[in-house]
């Protein structure tokens, strides 16, 4: 079976680890229970900043943002390294830019993902997932951003909501953490 996964906060915690880093670089202390209750996929209100000055600052801190200690969501990397040992297939479809394709691949090696060169597709627009998706005639997909998960409606595969704060109206199959998740047949 082939399986595609997104990456940003479905198989790593990028938004909690990037909002860390804005306490950080702002030298503030918000809690993370503001975090918790954001009901969007951007982190910076809870900072005071606008949307153009939260845009400013996603865009600046990129680097930190993408290449220091991101944590994997627990069992994330694990179960996956598990269903290519089962002999399934991989995917990874991430909308980061395009200078960071290769270098997220390096990274999410490093962090003990089963990555193969030709199973990861990057630099896409949300709504260009369903293409690739479509293409590679993937059986399961996951994603955490309703604007991508509304994209694969009618489409023949299983398509599962990572949970997140902003997501919880998506009605769909959710995974609420990798260690516990088992497949539907
Ligand atoms: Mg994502």
């Amino acid at each position: 079976m082939k399986f595609g996964f997104d990456i940003d906060d479905t198989l790593i915690n990028l938004r909690e680890h990037a909002f860390h880093l804005y306490n950080q670089k702002m030298n503030k202390h918000i809690d993370l229970k503001a975090f918790r209750e954001l009901q969007r996929v951007e982190i910076h209100e809870p900072f005071g900043l606008t949307d153009e000055e939260g845009k400013r600052m996603w865009d600046s801190s990129l680097e930190e943002i993408y290449y220091t200690s991101c944590p994997a969501f627990p069992g994330a990397a694990e179960l996956l390294n598990d269903l290519v040992d089962k002999g399934h297939e991989v995917y990874y479809i991430t909308s980061r830019p395009k200078e960071h394709g290769e270098r997220t691949m390096k990274w999410m090696v490093e962090n003990g993902f089963p990555v193969q060169s030709d199973r990861f597709f990057y630099g896409m627009k949300d709504s260009e997932k369903v293409d690739i998706i479509r293409n590679l005639q993937l059986d399961y997909y996951f994603d955490d951003k309703p604007e991508v998960l509304e994209t694969l409606h009618g489409e023949s595969l299983r398509v599962y909501v990572k949970d997140q704060s902003y997501n919880q109206h998506v009605a769909i199959p959710r995974v609420k953490n990798w260690i516990d998740f088992t497949f539907e047949d």
